[in-house]
């Protein structure tokens, strides 16, 4: 499990609420170490995308360098 994935890590702690409410409008307190907009359960969505881009990326990008 990576940090941003454990409602435990200190990331994801009450201390980073800003007040007010995740802008994914699921009713939950935004506010995580990764970001202010976005409560726990929406960030882990955003950033699992995020990575799974990456890897994508990723990919790409050593196709290009293995050349044709
Ligand atoms: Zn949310």
């Amino acid at each position: 499990m990576l940090p941003y994935q454990d409602p435990h890590h200190p990331g994801n702690s009450a201390e980073h609420h800003t007040g007010k409410l995740c802008l994914w409008r699921c009713g939950r307190p935004a506010g995580t170490a990764w970001g202010p907009l976005l409560c726990f359960h929406c960030n882990v969505q955003r950033m699992d995308k995020l990575t799974d881009r990456f890897k994508l990326l990723e990919e790409h990008m050593e196709r290009i360098a293995a050349g044709p």
